[in-house]
C-alpha cells in the first residue's frame, strides 16, 4: 500500500451560505491549528465544484442546512460531485438523526456548529485517512490480486455504467488458448507472471476510457468506448489478437502465446450487463471453435435455440439434393476500358420456407457442421461450368471468381478436386480464380502454403479477400502466390469523407501496384467513392454502383449490354 505523506497545511473547502455560521465555523478552528489550516469558502454547492477543478483540496466541510442542497439528499449531491473528497458534515444541535444518517451516508466525521465545539488538526486528519483507507480497500476487494485489474464484480459495474451512459460499446471476452499447459509445465509463479505481462500490455494497448479487466483463470475482458457496429468490432479484435500474438518476457524465458475473442457490440442489444456477458460467452465459445487465435463478434443468429438451428442444418442438408442453392453472380469492372474483367460468385439458398438465404444467414453453420466442403464443392462446379457456358456463348474475357472457405482450404483433397471441376466444365484454369480471406492466408502451415503454390502452379488466380482488415503483417504477401487483393469494403465506405480511410486505401493500392498485384476495390456503392478510388489509381471496380449480385440470366444480359460507368 503506497503511503501519503500528511500535508503540512490542510486545504479546507467549506460550503456554508449563512455569513454568521461562516464567523462561527472559523471560530471553531482550534486556536493552537490555525496555522495547519487554510480555509476556502463558498456559497454554494456549483462554486465549490467549480473551485475543485482547478485547485486540490484535503477535506470538505459540508453544511447540512445548505440551501437547494439540505440534507442527506444534499449531501449525496456534494459527494458525487466531488468524488474521492473526505466530507466532514456540519450540522445543529440537536439533530442527532441528521447526524448518524450522513456518517452512514459515507460523511467520515459529523461536527454541530457551536461555539466551543473545536475543529482540531487530529479530528481533521482522522477524517482524511479513514476516507484513504476505505477507498483503498473498497478498490483492493475489486481488483484482481495477480494483476491488478478489475475483477468480475467491478468489471460488471464499469459494464453497467457504460449501459446507463448510453454510447456504444463493445464488449471482449479474451480466453489465453493453451494457458493449462503453459501453466502446468512451467508452474504457477510464471503463469502468474504471464497473466500479470498479458494485462499490462492490454492496458497499455487501451485507451483511458475503456477497461481491461480479468474474469477468471486465463480469461480477460475488454470494454472498448466508441466501438458503434461489426466491422469496428472485427477491427479492434483483430488489432487485439495482434497484440497478444507478440512474444512475452517472462523471467529469462519467451513466450508465444495467442488468444480466442467473443465479441458483442452494445448497439446489438440488450441492455444489460448479464446478457451482453452471456452472449460474449457464446460468441467465445464459437471462436474457440474456429481454432486457436480467432475471434467471433456475437451475431443474434447465435442465440437461435437448438431446435431452430437443427432445423436450419437439416434444411440444409437436403438443399444440395434439392437444388435449392444458386450462384448470384457480380461484375468486376475495369474502369480504364469498362469491361466486365471478374465475376464473383456468390452464393444464395432458396429455402423453401424462408425464402432467399443470403451467405450471412447460413454459411455459419455451413462451415460449423463441414456441410460447408460439400456445398464449396457445388459452388466451384457450378461456377466453372457457367464460365464456359458463357466462354461457349462468346463471352469471354471475364475470370470467374469463386470464394473459398478456410474449411475447404484445408482439405487434403483440394487441389484435386479443383482440377477435376476444370476438367469436367472443361474450363482452362486461367479463367479461375479462387478468393481466400487474409485469416485463411494467415494461418501459414506448410500445408497451406504448399495448396497454394500447387493451385497457383495449375495457372489459377488466388486472390486475398478483405484485404486490411487483417493483421498489419503484410510479409506474408511476399511469401504467398497472390495475384490480386480485393480491398475492403471498410476502407471504401468512408473514403470520399474520411482522409484516414483515403489514406489507407492509397497505401494498399501503391502496395499492390508495388508488388505487381491486381487490386479490386469491394463495395462501391457512390459516385463520390468511385472518384475518390479513380483518384487513388485503383483501376478495378466491384459494388452495387456497377452491378449487384444477380442471377445469371440477367448477368448474361449485363454483360452483352455493357456496365454502365457513371462519370
Ligand atoms: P465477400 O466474398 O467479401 O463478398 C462480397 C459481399 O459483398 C457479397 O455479399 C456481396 O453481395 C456484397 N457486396 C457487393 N457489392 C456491395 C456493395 O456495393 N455494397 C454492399 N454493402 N455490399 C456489397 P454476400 O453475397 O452476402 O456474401 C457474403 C460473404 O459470404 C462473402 O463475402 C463471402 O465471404 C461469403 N460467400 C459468398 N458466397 C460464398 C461461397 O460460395 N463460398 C464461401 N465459402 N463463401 C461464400
Ligand atoms: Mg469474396
Ligand atoms: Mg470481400
Amino acid at each position: 500500500m503506497k503511503h501519503m505523506l500528511q500535508p503540512a497545511v490542510i486545504k479546507v473547502l467549506l460550503i456554508e451560505d449563512d455569513p454568521e455560521d461562516v464567523l462561527l465555523v472559523r471560530d471553531m478552528f482550534w486556536w493552537e491549528d490555525a496555522d495547519r489550516f487554510n480555509l476556502i469558502r463558498v456559497g454554494t454547492l456549483d462554486e465549490a465544484v467549480a473551485r475543485a477543478r482547478t485547485e486540490a483540496f484535503d477535506i470538505l466541510l459540508f453544511d447540512m442546512t445548505l440551501p437547494g442542497a439540505a440534507g442527506l439528499a444534499g449531501l449525496a449531491k456534494a459527494q458525487a460531485a466531488l468524488p474521492g473528497l473526505p466530507v466532514v458534515a456540519l450540522g445543529v444541535q440537536g439533530d442527532e438523526g441528521t447526524a448518524l444518517a450522513a456518517l452512514d451516508a459515507g460523511a467520515e466525521d459529523y461536527l454541530i456548529k457551536a461555539p466551543g465545539n473545536a475543529i482540531s488538526l487530529a479530528r481533521m486528519r482522522q477524517a482524511m485517512e479513514r476516507n484513504r483507507v476505505q477507498a483503498h480497500v473498497a478498490d483492493q476487494t475489486r481488483r484482481d490480486a495477480v494483476t491488478g485489474l478489475s475483477d468480475r464484480h467491478a468489471f460488471r459495474d464499469r459494464i453497467e455504467r457504460a449501459l446507463a451512459d448510453g454510447a456504444p460499446f463493445a464488449l471482449v471476452l479474451l480466453d489465453l488458448d493453451r494457458f493449462k499447459a503453459i501453466n502446468d509445465s512451467l508452474g504457477h509463479q510464471a503463469g502468474d507472471k504471464l497473466l500479470a505481462a498479458v494485462a499490462a500490455r492490454l492496458e497499455w494497448h487501451t485507451r483511458t476510457r475503456d477497461e481491461v479487466g480479468r474474469l477468471g483463470d486465463d480469461e480477460f475482458a475488454l470494454l472498448l468506448a466508441d466501438v458503434a457496429d461489426h466491422d469496428q468490432a472485427r477491427a479492434a479484435a483483430q488489432e487485439i489478437l495482434a497484440v497478444i500474438s507478440r512474444p512475452f518476457q517472462v523471467g529469462r524465458h519467451e513466450f508465444y502465446v495467442s488468444a480466442s475473442l467473443g465479441v458483442v457490440c452494445s448497439a446489438d442489444g440488450p441492455a444489460d450487463a448479464g446478457a451482453l456477458l452471456k452472449n460474449a460467452e457464446s460468441a467465445l465459445a464459437k471462436a474457440k471453435g474456429h481454432g486457436n487465435n480467432s475471434f467471433q463478434v456475437y451475431l443474434p443468429d447465435m442465440q437461435a435455440p437448438a431446435v431452430e438451428r437443427l432445423r436450419l442444418e437439416t434444411a440444409m442438408r437436403q438443399a444440395l439434393e434439392r437444388n435449392e442453392f444458386v450462384l448470384y453472380y457480380q461484375p468486376q469492372v475495369d474502369l480504364t476500358t469498362g469491361a466486365i474483367t471478374g465475376i464473383e460468385a456468390l452464393l444464395r439458398w432458396h429455402h423453401p420456407q424462408l425464402g432467399l438465404m443470403a451467405p450471412g444467414q447460413f454459411i455459419w453453420l455451413a462451415e460449423e457442421t463441414g456441410l460447408i466442403v460439400p456445398i464449396g464443392e457445388w459452388v466451384l462446379r457450378t461456377a466453372c461450368a457457367q464460365a464456359q457456358a458463357w466462354r461457349d456463348k462468346g463471352l469471354g474475357g471475364m475470370r470467374m471468381v469463386v470464394n473459398l472457405s478456410a474449411r475447404q482450404f484445408r482439405q487434403s483433397n483440394l487441389v484435386s478436386m479443383v482440377a477435376d471441376a476444370l476438367e469436367a466444365a472443361r474450363l482452362e484454369p486461367a479463367a479461375l480464380s479462387l478468393e481466400i480471406t487474409e485469416g485463411t492466408v494467415l494461418e501459414s502451415t506448410r500445408s497451406n502454403h504448399d495448396t497454394l503454390a500447387d493451385l497457383k502452379k495449375m495457372g489459377i488466380g488466388i486472390s486475398i479477400d478483405d484485404f486490411g482488415t487483417g493483421y498489419s503483417s503484410l510479409s506474408y504477401l511476399k511469401r504467398i502466390p497472390a495475384d490480386t487483393l480485393k480491398l475492403d469494403r471498410s476502407f471504401v465506405k468512408d473514403i470520399a469523407h474520411n482522409p484516414e480511410d483515403a489514406a489507407i486505401a492509397r497505401a494498399i493500392i501503391a502496395l499492390a501496384h508495388g508488388l505487381s498485384l491486381t487490386i479490386v476495390a469491394e463495395g462501391v456503392e457512390t459516385r463520390e467513392q468511385l472518384s475518390a478510388l479513380r483518384r487513388e489509381g485503383c483501376r478495378h471496380i466491384q459494388g452495387y454502383l456497377l452491378g449487384r449480385p444477380m442471377p445469371s440470366r440477367r448477368f448474361e444480359a449485363l454483360a452483352r449490354r455493357g456496365v454502365d460507368i457513371p462519370a
